[in-house]
């Protein structure tokens, strides 16, 4: 029989997984663009038209490689860029990033997420461990998680295994005593697989698996993830 260690600790994704991501963009795209329409008209005139901002992408990625895994620094540069090219003041770009990032932070969770994260945290040390530049204490998740390890202040991002190895050492684990918790096939599970943790994939829209490896547990939301922990809601 394979020998499954008993798990010690939980890593979690947030986007997608507690809430989801898109609308939470969206908001936040929208209230930048009224900010912008308002304190720097000429960046906002030049934002709305849609080759223009993905071209100023392109630019910024090939101007700032060594920041390619930190969305907040990408968005930064990005504004200060945009405000540069506009002829408006560049000064104005943190307070534009502070804006989006307020908005970022205003996320609508998954019915299911609020107890599920209660029933794991009363059970196992928490650690998020995401791509994206939410943040546990500004969403109002403090509570539930021990720490995070995000791809901004690590600096290497998801799938590669050294993020899960911090998040495992965060919590004094090793990896295979971990359960890494993810929407993500490639980022979430295929990664954390091969980072020696064991997996729970987190499949709300009833997606076909399609890697060699597979994930120790398929769960349709958090609330069967617990479920299949044997915790009670
Ligand atoms: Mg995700």
């Amino acid at each position: 029989m394979l020998h499954v260690p008993k798990i010690k600790a939980i890593t979690l994704d947030l986007d997608d997984t507690l809430w989801p991501v898109e609308p939470t963009i969206v908001r936040a795209e929208q209230a930048l663009a009224d900010w912008l329409a308002q304190h720097a008209s000429a960046t906002a005139r030049l934002l709305s038209d849609s080759p223009v901002r993905s071209q100023l992408r392109k630019a910024v990625l090939q101007a700032h490689p060594e920041v390619a895994h930190d969305f907040s620094a990408l968005r930064l540069a990005y504004l200060g860029r945009a405000m540069a090219l506009a002829g408006d003041d560049i000064a104005l770009a943190p307070a534009a990033f502070e804006v989006f990032f307020a908005e970022r932070q205003n996320v609508t969770l998954f019915p299911d997420s609020l107890s599920a994260l209660a029933a794991l945290a009363a059970r196992y040390p928490n650690v998020a461990v995401s791509n994206g530049n939410a943040n546990v204490h500004r969403v109002g998740l403090g509570a539930y998680f021990v720490g995070s390890v995000s791809a901004q202040s690590f600096g290497v991002a998801k799938p590669h295994i050294d993020i899960f190895h911090a998040a495992a050492r965060s919590v004094q684990c090793d990896p295979d005593e971990v359960l890494h918790v993810g929407d993500d096939a490639h980022l979430d599970v295929v990664g954390a697989l091969n980072a020696g943790m064991q997996t729970a994939w987190i499949n709300r829209d009833a997606k076909v698996w399609s890697h060699p490896q597979t994930p120790h547990i398929t769960a349709s939301d958090m609330a069967a993830l617990c479920a299949a922990l044997g915790l009670d809601l």
